[in-house]
């Protein structure tokens, strides 16, 4: 079946009680019990189980052509379940330019307690096969990366992972299922921050984990899930479902207003460079081509002057708001490296572009007179 076909269908469900088309909303926290002591419905306690996170669970796993979906109260948390599953003294393998709230809970968190890490440049598959060790159980995929866009070879990645006996997971947040199938491409799961596409319209937060095969990681996934208790509650998972039902076409929109944008910074004399993975000069452009369909909603560029020029054409957008997150159906625009603090890798003069759903022709109006701030 089609994407948009199960993007539309996955995880739907005539409502038993009352023929609802739209799935109803169930908020109880918990489930009655027959006589006999027995669950005949087949729920105890939201957090064990609820209709709309199975709902969203099961459409996810379709969408991703996974195994089993299981969703978690933000990206961030889906990712610590990752970590939490791995066995302890585990070494991680993760890309430099990691997304830096990722980079954080790698760095901060998952190290002390016994985990470590290394960062590798991941769109160097022969840098990344020198960095493995015997203790390594995972590699971490984010491709395109946030906020640089650069592109990592899922498949050598992922067969550089299985080579060690290592898990390799991806990152799919920028990309989503519509663009980029990393289960496909060998990947062992896919994580994402459902808070941005998969949700769409910047009003809930959400993580997702699918994997490929429902195994003992997965497994534990799911124990860490339901006793560590990060469970995604049942509005979230409506409202994320909802998003989903419309992604194939947003991302489209996204993807064509980012490529239209992206070659009009391209030619403009006040911007020094534009990271996006659909301009045939992006050092990615090849691999891009190959395990994507589209190029994704996100655009980076360096201005000229500095830390304060970039300032100054964030300062002067009408249209373009200026807040972090992307995915919405509002174009938003970052100073990425004041957001992420000392020490980031981002360059003093990039600004992250959201692309959202207007016309193209206005937001390129909106850039076209913010730049002029530089002359
Ligand atoms: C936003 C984001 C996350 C974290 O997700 P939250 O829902 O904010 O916790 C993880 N990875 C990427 C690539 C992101 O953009």
């Amino acid at each position: 079946m089609h994407l948009e076909t199960l993007a539309v269908h996955a995880g739907s469900r005539i409502d038993p009680a009352t023929g609802a088309v739209a799935p109803p909303l169930y908020l109880s926290t918990t489930f009655e019990r027959a006589t006999d002591g027995s669950y005949p419905r087949g729920y105890i306690y939201t957090r064990h189980g609820n209709p709309n996170r199975e709902a969203l669970e099961e459409a996810m796993a379709a969408l991703e052509g996974g195994a089993m979906g299981l969703a978690f109260a933000s990206g961030s948390a889906a990712a610590f379940a990752v970590l939490q599953a791995l066995p302890p003294g585990a070494h991680i393998l993760a890309p430099k330019d990691l997304y830096h709230g990722l980079a954080r809970l790698f760095r901060e968190i998952a190290t002390a307690w016994g985990l470590s890490i290394s960062f590798v440049d991941m769109t160097d598959p022969p840098a990344v096969e020198s960095a493995i060790r015997p203790e390594t159980r995972l590699i971490w995929v984010e491709t395109p990366s946030n906020p640089m866009l650069r592109i990592t070879d899922i498949e050598r990645i992922a067969t550089c992972a299985h080579r060690a006996g290592a898990l390799c997971i991806c990152d799919n947040t920028l990309a989503t299922p519509i663009l980029q199938r990393p289960l496909n491409l060998g990947a062992d799961g896919v994580v994402h921050s459902a808070t941005k596409y998969l949700g769409g319209h910047s009003d809930a937060m959400g993580g997702i984990v699918v994997l490929k095969e429902e195994n003992a990681f997965a497994r534990r996934l799911r124990e860490i899930q339901i006793t560590g208790g990060a469970i995604l509650p049942p509005f979230e998972s409506w409202l994320i479902l909802r998003g989903l039902r419309t992604l194939p076409y947003r991302m489209r929109a996204h993807c064509e207003n980012a490529m239209r944008v992206a070659a009009f910074l391209a030619q403009h004399p006040a911007v020094e460079a534009v990271h996006y993975p659909g301009l045939p000069e992006h050092p990615g452009h090849a691999v891009a081509i190959r395990q994507m369909s589209m190029f994704g909603g996100l655009v980076s560029f360096q201005v000229r002057g500095g830390r304060e020029a970039a300032f100054r054409v964030a300062g002067q957008t009408r249209l373009f708001i200026r807040a972090t997150s992307f995915g919405g159906p509002e174009s938003l625009i970052e100073h990425r490296a004041s957001i992420e603090g000392p020490g980031t890798a981002t360059p003093d003069n990039l600004l992250r572009l959201a692309i959202g759903l207007e016309h193209p022709d206005d937001l390129i109006e909106d850039l076209d007179q913010a730049l002029q701030a530089l002359r």
